[in-house]
């Protein structure tokens, strides 16, 4: 077994690194207090070629595997930007890029992935509805044959970055839910335009990820083309979990990187402060032992996470990895970030820190975009062997 990067794979992580950290934290403390898309730095993403890192040569992308994904998202929240930026390769590389390059039309392929790559187009992804959010397979949403085509109804709820995007990837039932042989078939996945008549949305009101919008969003007889179905369909149920696993690897990597970045920031303060004559409160071991524990936490989340993006990239399963990666950077993240505003006290709880936003944004990943529960459901299940409880 082989731990160590290719100097290739440490060039990628340096650079992702270096062009995070020339943005830095000041940059994404102002877009999360004005609430807006991190345009900037996405260009610059796209303009080193590190969104199209896992895409394929052919279209613009460089070819690599999973395992340079998650480097640069690790690098890139560790330089300051925090469990967010996951999102982004979320929307883009892999809701957009998994879904076109390996279930896409050669017409999408050829016409959407260079602009994803280079940036020109952004992407979501439209799967929950109010009523089918964990129970993903209860979605309602319909798409009614209309002529060559489609005509969708229904309603999704959390839709990330729909503002910005050009494209969405819609997942609905093609086949009423009475004349399908399980629920698991029946689905298909679209790649619709994200603005289009019939199509609304209205932003929802929450505690983090500022710079990326959640929405309501609504289709009211939208019109989807033939050319617009990706992948099989009624089929599209198997196709969309490989989105949604590499998904996983991605989000893991956000949070690895948010939680070394959250201890940086806590040991740097602890360093730095001093309340009782000369020893900085780093010295104290109460203040320790909690962040060498996330510490060692984070480091098996991480490790965890390169086995589940090795995996993919070999070809092997990975989904078991992924998703117990998840789980576990999740609450690592979750209690480092904690520990971090604990370390630093009143001025954790400041703005001008940093750690506060950190703290907030890693919250969502323990329910989204899969939750804790639904993961221990998977493992006792699928890694245990054990009955279905739900
Ligand atoms: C900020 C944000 C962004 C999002 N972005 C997107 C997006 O871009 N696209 C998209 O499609 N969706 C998105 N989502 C939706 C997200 O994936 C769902 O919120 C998530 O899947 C959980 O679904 P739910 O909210 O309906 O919770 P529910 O399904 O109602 O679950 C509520 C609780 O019950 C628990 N639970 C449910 N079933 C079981 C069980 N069998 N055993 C034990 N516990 C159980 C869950 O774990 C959870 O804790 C986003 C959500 C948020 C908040």
């Amino acid at each position: 077994m082989n731990f160590a990067f290719t100097d290739e794979q440490r060039m990628i992580a340096s650079s992702a690194r270096q062009l995070g950290e020339r943005f830095g934290l000041d940059y994404w403390r102002k877009i999360d207090a004005s609430k807006q898309f991190p345009a900037e730095i996405w260009k610059e993403i796209c303009t080193a070629g590190l969104c199209g890192v896992a895409l394929p040569a052919e279209h613009g992308g460089s070819g690599l595997g999973m395992v340079e994904m998650a480097l640069i998202v690790e690098n890139l929240a560790a330089a300051g930007a925090g469990s967010t930026i996951g999102q982004m390769f979320m929307i883009n590389p892999i809701f957009g890029g998994v879904s076109i390059s390996k279930f896409g039309t050669p017409a999408m392929q050829r016409d959407w992935l260079p602009k994803l790559i280079s940036g020109e187009m952004n992407f979501c992804m439209a799967l929950t509805e109010p009523d089918a959010g964990t129970n993903t397979l209860e979605i309602r949403s319909f798409a009614k044959e209309h002529g060559d085509g489609w005509l969708l109804n229904g309603r999704k709820i959390w839709i990330t970055a729909v503002d910005t995007a050009d494209k969405m990837l819609v997942i609905a039932r093609t086949k009423k839910l009475e004349d399908s042989r399980s629920r698991s078939d029946g689905l298909s996945m679209f790649m619709i335009d994200a603005k289009r008549d019939g199509l609304t949305y209205s932003p929802i009101d929450k505690l983090g990820t500022n710079t990326l919008t959640s929405s309501s969003v609504f289709f009211d007889d939208v019109e989807i083309r033939a050319d617009e179905l990706i992948g099989t369909l009624n089929g599209g149920w198997r196709e969309l979990l490989d989105v949604l696993n590499t998904e996983r690897i991605v989000t893991t990597a956000g949070l690895t990187g948010t939680s070394e970045l959250a201890l940086k920031l806590a040991v740097d303060y602890a360093l730095d402060r001093k309340i009782y004559g000369d020893r900085p409160i780093a010295s104290y071991q109460g203040l320790q032992f909690p962040l060498a524990q996330c510490y060692a936490e984070n480091e098996a989340a991480r490790l965890l996470n390169y086995k589940a993006a090795s995996n993919f990239d070999l070809g092997l399963p990975y989904g078991s990895e992924a998703n117990a990666a998840k789980l576990l950077a999740a609450q690592a993240t979750a209690r480092t970030t904690e520990r971090a505003m604990q370390t630093m006290g009143g001025m954790g709880f400041s703005k001008e820190y940093h750690v506060e936003r950190l703290w907030r944004d890693c919250r969502l990943f323990r329910f989204a975009p899969i939750s804790e529960e639904m993961i221990l459901n998977y493992i006792a299940m699928h890694d245990l062997g054990m009955p279905k409880s739900y």
